[in-house]
């Protein structure tokens, strides 16, 4: 890595050094369940449903063949749970048919899933299988290009630049430290700047005229 993303890598990484998944699972299947049900939820609200969840549903099999309505009220708490029951019984089944109900280690089969995009598979790839990948979510496209480390335009894009940056014994971690960071201090709305060590790399911060 270059001088400053290693700098930037080493303060994130002082700030926030239990970084890690924040999400409760036991094995591969309740991990890609708890990553679908965390898109804009809160791995906190996640972990309250999936507790019951996977009582209820142990298995690919348990889900591929769940009530839909049954399973939409489960879920209910972590918004957008029409699509996300829908996509987590597709998933399932597809899991089922296709991968004989094992989660499979790799992007060709991850993204052939029924609701699995990127983002998903990365963090299936990264906190499953320890296969180093980059999620970009929401906080980690804004605090790439916020400081600079990418000049992405989509969540592809910065992934892409982030790989090409970041050493990839990193990658995994950096995903984690720049979520922390942008869940925590560089929020979307109102970052703490006072506070944030990583000013003088910031490109927003200089922009909003604060230096
Ligand atoms: S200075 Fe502000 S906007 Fe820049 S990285 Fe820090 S918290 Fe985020």
């Amino acid at each position: 890595m270059d001088e400053r993303t290693n700098e930037i890598y080493s303060l994130l990484d002082a700030r926030f050094s239990n970084a890690g998944c924040e999400l409760t699972f036991s094995n591969h299947y309740e991990l890609i369940v708890a990553v679908i049900l965390s898109a804009r939820c809160t791995d906190k609200r996640v972990n309250i449903i999936t507790k019951d969840l996977f009582k209820k549903y142990p298995s690919p099999k348990a889900l591929s063949m769940a009530n839909i309505d049954e399973l939409q009220q489960a879920i209910y708490s972590c918004g957008f749970y029409r699509n996300k029951a829908k996509n987590l019984i597709s998933m399932a089944q597809d899991l089922c048919d296709r991968f004989n109900g094992v989660v499979p280690d790799n992007y060709e089969g991850l993204l052939s899933l029924a609701g699995v995009g990127r983002k998903t598979a990365n963090v299936v790839m990264s906190v499953g299988f320890d296969i180093p990948a980059i999620a970009v979510d929401t906080h980690v496209f804004r605090v790439s290009n916020r400081l600079k480390l990418v000049s992405a335009k989509t969540p592809l894009q910065c992934e892409m630049e982030l790989r090409k940056i970041v050493d990839k014994d990193k990658w995994s971690r950096i995903h984690h430290l720049l979520v922390l960071f942008g869940r925590y201090v560089c929020s979307s709305r109102s970052p703490h700047c006072r506070d944030c060590e990583l000013k003088k790399y910031c490109d927003y911060y200089r922009s909003k005229g604060k230096e």
